[in-house]
């Protein structure tokens, strides 16, 4: 019998979204990978490290994007084994450049340079009670002889102030080790002048939302001015990220913001494809002298 036509179909309910207990498979397998965004001096051509950024690719349901997969660990108790094993994967690369036998080794770049690099990881607030995590941390810095100096913590602005209290606690015990502590995502949440200048950052960085609209928006520009110049103001540097395009890198220079991060520069990418961006930025600045 012919089948009837019943219509157009009722939109379905979308793809589904990863589960938990997939999650967890994924961390027993290790089947959570990292990729690196280089971060650069926003005046000049020097490169001043990569931020370690996690990526997990579904065997069914392909790439899940980062803000769903680390919601889930976060709300799911996966957060420290997940953030252990995107430090495992980035202290090993990152000791590697060191020695120089790593991904980097093929391309020229100064001995001294590659010792200055920092590399850039992205804790959640709910690992900041996790005293063992930061214990064993230094223990595995120590054993790959990488100096403290060199690694930077990204916390949310708001996820710094969640607690504030507690926050300042492990925050500057971090910091009288000698990590370095950077407030990501800021201007988007409310953090107070006083709060700010108690915890013990060496970075901010600014909201992407507001880097993104600059050439457009007068509101982001005043945002963008008044971070440069309060984190100027207590010492601090000043990463601007999300840079999509040489007008907003050229803007973000004459205001005098440290460092830029964004697709402009360079996307997100897998270890064996860096030693290519590294040969082709450093090619770009000499020819733009
Ligand atoms: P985030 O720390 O603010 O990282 C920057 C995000 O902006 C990354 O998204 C990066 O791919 C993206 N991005 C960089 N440059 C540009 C640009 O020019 N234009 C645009 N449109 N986007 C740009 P991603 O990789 O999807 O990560 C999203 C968020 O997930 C991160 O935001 C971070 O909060 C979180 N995350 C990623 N990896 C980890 C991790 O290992 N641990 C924790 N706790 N969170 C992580
Ligand atoms: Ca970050
Ligand atoms: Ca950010």
């Amino acid at each position: 019998m012919p089948r009837l036509y019943a219509g157009p179909r009722a939109p379905g309910p979308g793809p589904r979204q990863p589960t938990l207990k997939e999650l967890h498979h994924a961390l027993a397998k290790g089947a959570i990978g990292v990729v690196y965004q280089p971060k650069v001096a926003c005046r000049g051509t020097e490169l001043a490290g990569f931020e370690v950024l996690a990526r997990w690719q579904h065997p069914e349901l392909g790439a899940i994007a980062p803000d769903v997969f680390i919601a889930l660990a976060e709300s799911g108790g996966l957060i420290d084994e997940l953030t252990e094993q995107v430090l495992e994967q980035a202290l090993n690369w990152f000791a590697g450049l060191n020695r120089a036998k790593g991904a980097l080794a093929a391309v020229p770049m100064p001995a001294c340079s590659l010792k200055q690099l920092t590399l850039s990881i992205n804790i959640s607030a709910r690992s900041l009670g996790n005293l063992a995590l930061f214990e064993r941390l230094e223990r595995r810095c120590e054993a790959l002889g990488l100096a403290p100096e060199r690694l930077i913590f990204e916390l949310t602005e708001t996820s710094a102030m969640e607690d504030p209290v507690a926050s300042l606690d492990i925050l500057t015990r971090l910091r009288m080790k000698g990590f370095q502590l950077s407030l990501d995502d800021f201007g988007t949440g409310f953090s107070s002048m006083l709060q700010l200048v108690r915890l013990p950052f060496s970075e901010l960085k600014v909201d992407k939302s507001f880097v993104m609209t600059a050439m457009q928006s007068q509101e982001s520009r005043a945002v963008i001015k008044s971070v440069i110049e309060l984190g100027h103001s207590l010492g601090l540097q000043v990463t601007a990220e999300g840079i999509e395009d040489r007008k907003t890198l050229d803007y973000l220079r004459q205001s005098g913001c440290d460092l830029a991060q964004g697709y402009f520069i360079g996307r997100p990418m897998a270890e064996a494809a860096l030693p290519a961006w590294i040969h082709d930025y450093q090619a770009q600045a000499r020819e733009n002298g």
